[in-house]
């Protein structure tokens, strides 16, 4: 089961969300305004413990594809 963090940096993705990212997938891209959301079995679950810091939380298309709204 992977950490989840979501990106403080809302500008960074064609929708304007706070995306949900894995913690490999963040360092990855190299997301340093991040929240640590904690561990989870999946990415849905991350994206609702996400929505409790920014209401328009959604899933990274890339490493949270099930949580992925757009
Ligand atoms: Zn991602």
């Amino acid at each position: 089961m992977p950490f989840y963090y979501i990106n403080k940096n809302w500008t960074l993705n064609p929708g304007f969300h706070h995306e949900v990212h894995t913690e490999e997938h963040a360092a990855e891209l190299k997301i340093q305004d991040k929240i640590y959301l904690g561990w989870f079995a999946n990415e849905i679950d991350a994206v609702q413990e996400g929505k409790k810091y920014y209401s328009n939380a959604d899933g990274c298309a890339v490493c949270c594809p099930k949580a992925h709204k757009g």
